[in-house]
């Protein structure tokens, strides 16, 4: 694993998706260090110098492909609290920010199919698994079960279009609390996503933090051997 490096971004572009989630794609100004798919990054607003700390930072998924490090690091940022407002209210395009990365375990073996669940906002740790799959036109298996309170909350619909149609063993369930969407109403169902994905296949828990501990607990219950039971825990 790569040692993590402090690098200075410029905003390129912001993309804002609700009243609350935002997505920022920075140009890094140094080297960026390798990373896989599924790490985060620490993003802090004051500047850093070598002589001083680290100011105060928060981590994020690098929601941008490893194939794209020199040219580019995005993030989607919920605000939860008085440090994300302050991200959304500072940073505009041209800004500078500061970040520190490669960070994280939550990674995806190539060689082993891949049950994805995700919670709202928590689709941003697989971003970067998915860009890279359509990049190298990946044959892994992966499925995908995204739970979503309504339209306006479905992040990334092109990007999961793209995945549907382009990768071959690609396959996608939406779960619509208020049934806007096609796919299935309500929550996240996991014994229905238990019982369709294939013996032996790793799960991925992202999303708020009850459904995370719920899911977990569930899948133990159904005899999923806890290392095959992987948590991105934003807590
Ligand atoms: C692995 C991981 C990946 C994540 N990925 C994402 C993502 O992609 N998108 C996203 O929106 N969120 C992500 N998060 C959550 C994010 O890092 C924030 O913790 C969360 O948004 C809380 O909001 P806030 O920082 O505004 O809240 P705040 O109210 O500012 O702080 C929340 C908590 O942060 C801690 N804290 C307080 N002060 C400091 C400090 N000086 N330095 C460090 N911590 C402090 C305290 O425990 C505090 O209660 C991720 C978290 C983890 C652990």
């Amino acid at each position: 694993m790569a040692n993590p490096v402090k690098i200075k971004a410029t905003v390129k572009q912001v993309v804002k998706h609700t009243a609350t989630v935002t997505s920022y794609h920075l140009v890094p100004q140094g080297r960026v260090p390798k990373f896989h798919a599924g790490q985060f990054l620490h993003l802090a607003l004051d500047a850093y110098s070598p002589e001083q700390q680290w100011p105060e930072s928060r981590v994020f998924s690098i929601a941008s492909s490893p194939a794209e490090r020199s040219h580019e690091l995005a993030v989607t940022i919920s605000v939860k609290g008085r440090f994300t407002a302050r991200i959304i209210q500072t940073l505009k395009q041209g800004s500078e920010c500061w970040l520190k990365l490669p960070y994280g375990e939550f990674l995806f073996p190539p060689d082993r199919h891949l049950t994805l669940i995700a919670g709202g906002v928590g689709i941003t740790p697989y971003l970067s698994l998915l860009k890279q799959m359509l990049e190298e036109k990946s044959e892994q298996s992966v499925t995908l079960f995204y739970g979503v309170r309504s339209t306006e909350h479905y992040l990334f619909g092109d990007l999961l279009g793209r995945c549907s149609t382009e990768l071959a063993h690609f396959g996608m369930t939406t779960y619509c609390e208020d049934g806007s969407l096609p796919g299935a109403m309500g929550i996240l169902d996991i014994d229905a996503i238990h019982a369709s994905a294939p013996d032996n296949s790793l799960f991925y828990l992202s999303g708020p933090p009850l459904m995370i501990h719920s899911f977990k607990s569930r899948l133990s219950d159904l005899g999923v051997d806890i290392p095959r039971i992987r948590v991105d825990d934003w807590e």
